[in-house]
């Protein structure tokens, strides 16, 4: 049941939608917002069926009956559903939905909807069309759900038009799961689930040379920071940088990697497994100061961003460390 996942998971959102549907109040337009992965579409789904659902148990839809059925399979004549994740949404064709909107509603109900996912693929235009045309009158019954990865990209009259509802990240355990039971190992699926939030692009990535190189470096600094710095610093200039195209690449995946592993030391977390689970233990039980070292990781991460030369980066960031330890 979308209900329970929702209150489990998004327990805000749980509860600003079910206030909504409690009291019967509803804006003209809600703003899902929140990063891939998180249950948005499912959450404009279930708010949809709460609007329609006859067979309401303690209030809220049933998600069973033909209608709430019909809801989630879309084919409810009511509903319409935009996708932007293939293409664009256009002007027309929220002009369109309007010329079928402005009719009766087909079904019993009387309530209409509008969902448009991805609505940041949606050109200025069509949103501005869709909002005027909300607060009209004849719009009255009509509900629309905008669904977005970043509001960023929205422009603020739409922004302030629109409820906004925050769906918060999901927390790393979920995506170590789902990275598991899609076959990455536990290794990578524990890294990777810390840097994206989305299990398709977490297979992805671990895919790309970036990630299993970045692995490579990172494992062999690693093992050698604490004993022969500049072995490491020799062999990365040699063996692994070269490449202008992807140099850059790997170095910030590696550099992520590391802040990875060194906050795991710090936090003297239970690692999951690989090297990680053998040198976490190794290294907590030096006597390093690791905040001293996170803390030169995150400058030199931040120089890569801001394109510095990257030998002279991994360099400085080498010499400093060997200042702490
Ligand atoms: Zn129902």
């Amino acid at each position: 049941m979308i209900r329970d996942k929702l209150q489990e998971t998004q327990p805000i959102v749980y509860q600003t939608l079910s206030n909504a549907i409690k009291n019967r109040k509803f804006a003209h337009a809600y703003l899902f917002t929140g990063v891939k992965g998180t249950p948005k579409k499912e959450a404009a789904l279930w708010f949809a069926q709460n609007l329609i659902c006859e067979h309401t148990e303690d209030g809220f839809a049933c998600e069973l009956c033909d209608e709430c059925r019909r809801i989630t399979e879309n084919t409810y004549a009511d509903l319409i559903y935009l996708d932007g994740n293939d293409a664009t949404i256009k002007k027309d064709s929220i002009l369109h939905l309007q010329e079928q909107f402005s009719k009766t509603a087909l079904e019993k109900s009387g309530k209409k909807f509008y969902i448009l996912d991805m609505a940041e693929n949606a050109t200025t235009e069509a949103l501005n069309s869709l909002l005027k045309f909300l607060e009209e009158p004849n719009g009255q019954d009509t509900q629309a759900i905008l669904i977005v990865d970043s509001i960023d990209r929205l422009l603020p009259t739409i922004i302030s038009r629109c409820q906004i509802i925050p769906f918060k990240p999901l927390n790393v355990e979920h995506y170590y799961e789902s990275g598991l039971d899609s076959g990455l190992s536990s290794l990578d699926s524990y890294v990777l689930s810390h840097i994206v939030k989305d299990v398709d692009y977490m297979k992805e990535m671990s895919e790309t040379e970036e990630y299993q190189t970045g692995m490579v470096v990172a494992e062999r600094f690693v093992s050698l920071f604490d004993v022969d710095i500049h072995r490491f610093l020799v062999w990365f200039e040699t063996e692994v940088l070269g490449n202008k195209d992807k140099d850059k690449d790997i170095v910030k995946m590696f550099l992520e990697i590391l802040l990875i592993f060194f906050r795991d030391v710090v936090s003297n977390k239970e690692s999951q497994t690989g090297w990680f689970e053998r040198e976490v233990n190794r290294v907590a039980n030096k006597n390093i100061a690791i905040e001293k070292i996170l803390l030169i990781l995150l400058e030199s991460k931040d120089k890569c961003n801001r394109s510095y030369n990257l030998q002279l980066v991994i360099e400085q960031m080498i010499y400093e460390i060997k200042e702490v330890m």
